[in-house]
């Protein structure tokens, strides 16, 4: 019988803000204890401030607990040098933000070609191609072209799901993603990311206010004061 690994494991992870001139630290996360397997859709919800960008950040290794243990793919951060972090990051996981934060200098498929440059082992034409698909399969195909000025909002978004897309993430982590989308764009966004999730088998984790959102991902957790809660 083969026992299923989590692509993101956290055990007890605990984080902590110290505060000049305050003696309380700022107690945010207090023992989180989380399973991410293949395939599977979670939204994480929560009030504002309650720590769902400080563990969306540590679960993709852009930020470290204070406490506990974050497993990607079996190997356990902790015992990984900082390079071998970004490696493992730049390889396994995909992001998506509020914002596209794309580079305005760039073309449409420059910006998503900017996160193979640290793998040229592919020639660039396999990345092009590939870029070039994705563009197709999210509606920007005829966009490749333009700068980020010339897209709309929902446009940068679909083009952020690419850029995160390239290298073939394991996972995807979306971090308030329609935040700032109008009704229609959050709609398109939404079902974009369900589509990928179903036919890619990638995880993917999307912190979220939008009900809408979290609804379309099939399970909900809920981060209240620092512990989190299976909602469904
Ligand atoms: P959410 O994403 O749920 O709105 P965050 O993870 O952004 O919450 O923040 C959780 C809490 O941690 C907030 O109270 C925030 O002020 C605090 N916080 C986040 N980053 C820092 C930091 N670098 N130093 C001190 N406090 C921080």
């Amino acid at each position: 019988m083969s026992v299923e690994i989590p692509v993101i494991d956290l055990k007890s992870v605990k984080k902590y803000y110290s505060r000049l001139n305050e003696k309380n630290e700022v107690s945010v996360l207090r023992g989180i204890d989380l399973s991410v397997y293949k395939g599977e859709s979670i939204a994480v919800t929560g009030p504002s401030g309650s720590g769902k960008s400080t563990l969306l950040n540590i679960m993709g290794t852009l930020d470290k607990p204070t406490s506990g243990e974050v497993f990607l793919l079996e190997q356990e951060l902790g015992t990984l040098t900082d390079d071998e972090i970004s490696l493992l990051r730049n390889r396994k996981i995909g992001f998506i933000f509020q914002e596209s934060h794309m580079l305005p200098q760039c073309t449409a498929i420059e910006n998503v070609l900017l996160p193979t440059i640290p793998f040229p082992e592919k020639s660039g034409n396999d990345y092009e191609k590939k870029a070039q698909d994705l563009l197709d399969y999210v509606g920007l195909g005829d966009r490749i072209d333009h700068y980020p000025y010339e897209l709309s909002g929902g446009e940068l978004m679909r083009l952020a799901v690419v850029r995160a897309l390239i290298n073939d993430p394991v996972i995807l982590l979306a971090d308030e993603p329609t935040g700032s989308l109008d009704n229609e764009s959050s709609k398109v966004i939404g079902e974009l990311l369900m589509k990928l999730n179903r036919e890619t088998g990638m995880s993917l984790v999307t912190v979220t206010h939008s009900s809408d959102l979290s609804g379309m991902m099939n399970i909900e957790y809920k981060l209240v004061d620092g512990s989190i809660q299976k909602v469904r």
